[in-house]
């Protein structure tokens, strides 16, 4: 064999396992058809959190006012913010290659398919390795009436190029982490931004009082959104687009006029053409991978991990899946069982959530008990200016055990992590409470909440 470990892919999920596969001695390749670091580094995670940032940079001068700071008239200079963003993406996928070398890790350039279930065809080479892992990631799912041409209509990738001048009306179809991030985004550059969404609230996936909470404040900020609307096809008249839009419940329609539509209404694993068949390796319906908790598909040497697997599509769950799988190869004990998989939208302030939601916790059979902190009670978040917000708490009243937390606030998603902490360590509601937090931070609205459990909040009434 060529390899020890072949992996299929340098997102997240892949470059990690390749990197820990070498780390523990494996001789390892890494097949990759486009950029190395996937989706996250140059589609994804880190170009949309740069185009945030210098949107709420934009946020946060007028907000300025507040304390007496006004600045002179905005100028933006939209060349130098699409280099800007560029230029992060380049230098972290430069990082994950320099990493590569510093690990021996041979990045093999090319497509990949199977050929049978140890060789692989990469571009113009055949490879055989011991052991394979897919790691392929996944692609923007298409809206049929809305096809994508990177101009008018764009997906998340058409997104990321913002255009000058921006578009005066834009419309965001789904009102997910992506969605919003983007409306968020196009809001702050001077977009009018309406966003639709087919299910009764927005981010479907998070707690129901958390998701009213961010739609709340982002109405402040100017954004629309509709939930419960699903929009139907468009026609093009004199440049612009005229979108039919439908009320789910109600069926009534109406036509509204933009400029721009995002189309962000989910992500398919990137599975098909890869062989996979000729390999023995199964697939469910949707095209997901299936794998156990080593994350070994159906044929015993081939692993799969990341998005190409399932939901979360996340590149900290697609991480830890490649940490598990290079280190089963490597015949140590890992498994991914992991209690919770913390999740973020990125948009100011920030919803983060680790852990059940009430509706699930109730749905397991806990007898649920909830303590909010409203982060206009934070001394921390007027210092900032920033009160919008609150923070959840999810416990068993029987046991006191912690069972999730949801955060509407600035930073959430970095002050999120004592919970995840708390959970993988079965910790007590007490144990938070008990914890001495730092004053002032956004943190101690995690104690609040946690002391507001046992109706003991010191700054709440
Ligand atoms: P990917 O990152 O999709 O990488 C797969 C790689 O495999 C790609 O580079 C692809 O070119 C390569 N490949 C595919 N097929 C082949 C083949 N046959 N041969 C060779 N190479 C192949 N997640 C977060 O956790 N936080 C965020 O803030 C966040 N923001 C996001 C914003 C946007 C706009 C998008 C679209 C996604 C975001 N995500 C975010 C999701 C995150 O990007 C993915 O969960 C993550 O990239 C998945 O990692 P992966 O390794 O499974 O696959």
């Amino acid at each position: 064999m060529d390899y020890d470990v072949l992996v299929i892919g340098a997102g997240p999920g892949g470059y990690h396992a390749a990197i820990r596969a070498a780390q523990l001695g494996l001789k390892v390749a890494c097949a990759e058809m486009g950029n190395v670091g996937g989706v996250c580094l140059n589609i994804g995670c880190i170009p949309t959190k740069a185009l945030l940032h210098a949107g709420e940079e934009i946020r946060a001068s007028k907000h300025a006012a507040d304390f007496g700071l006004t600045f002179g008239e905005m100028k933006l200079d939209i060349a130098k913010l699409n280099g800007w963003k560029d230029g992060i993406v380049k230098r972290l996928t430069g990082g994950v290659g320099s990493l590569f070398k510093a690990n021996k890790v041979t990045h093999l350039v090319g497509q990949a398919t199977f050929l049978d279930a140890h060789t692989v065809q990469v571009g113009d080479k055949r490879v055989t390795a011991s052991n394979i892992i897919v790691a392929t990631g996944s692609e923007s799912a298409a809206l049929p009436p809305f096809p994508v041409d990177q101009q008018r209509i764009v997906d998340s990738t058409g997104a990321l190029v913002v255009p000058d001048p921006v578009p005066a009306r834009m419309l965001a179809i789904g009102a997910g982490a992506i969605g919003l991030e983007f409306a968020q985004v196009y809001n702050n550059l001077g977009s009018k931004v309406k966003v639709i969404e087919f299910a009764p609230q927005v981010v479907p996936a998070a707690d129901a009082d958390a998701a009213k909470e961010l739609a709340k404040v982002l109405r402040k900020q100017g954004i629309v959104i509709e939930t419960g609307t699903k929009a139907n096809g468009y026609t093009e008249k004199n440049g612009e687009l005229h979108v039919e839009l439908e009320d789910v419940k109600t069926g009534e329609k109406r036509v509204e006029v933009f400029d721009r539509v995002l189309v962000a209404v989910g992500r398919r694993p990137r599975s098909g053409g890869l062989g996979l068949d000729v390999a023995g390796v199964q697939t469910t319906d949707r095209g997901f991978i299936t794998v156990d908790k080593e994350m070994r598909t159906t044929v015993p040497h081939i692993f799969a991990i990341g998005d190409v697997v399932g939901n979360p599509m996340l590149a900290h769950k697609a991480m830890k899946e490649g940490l598990v799988a290079a280190e089963v190869i490597a015949g140590k004990k890992s498994a991914m069982d992991v209690v919770a998989i913390p999740a973020v939208v990125y948009t100011t302030p920030e919803l983060a959530w680790v852990g059940l939601t009430e509706a699930e916790a109730k749905a397991k059979g806990y007898n649920v008990k909830t303590g909010n902190f409203p982060l206009s009670a934070s001394g921390r978040a007027m210092t900032l200016g920033d009160t919008d917000g609150f923070v959840k708490m999810i416990a068993d009243a029987d046991t006191d055990l912690l069972l999730g937390a949801h955060i509407v606030a600035p930073h959430a998603s970095d002050f999120l992590a004592e919970v995840g902490l708390g959970l993988e360590m079965a910790a007590t509601v007490t144990d938070i409470s008990l914890t001495i937090h730092a004053h002032p931070t956004l943190s101690e609205s995690i104690l609040e909440a946690a002391e507001n459990v046992h109706k003991q909040a010191i700054h709440i009434m």
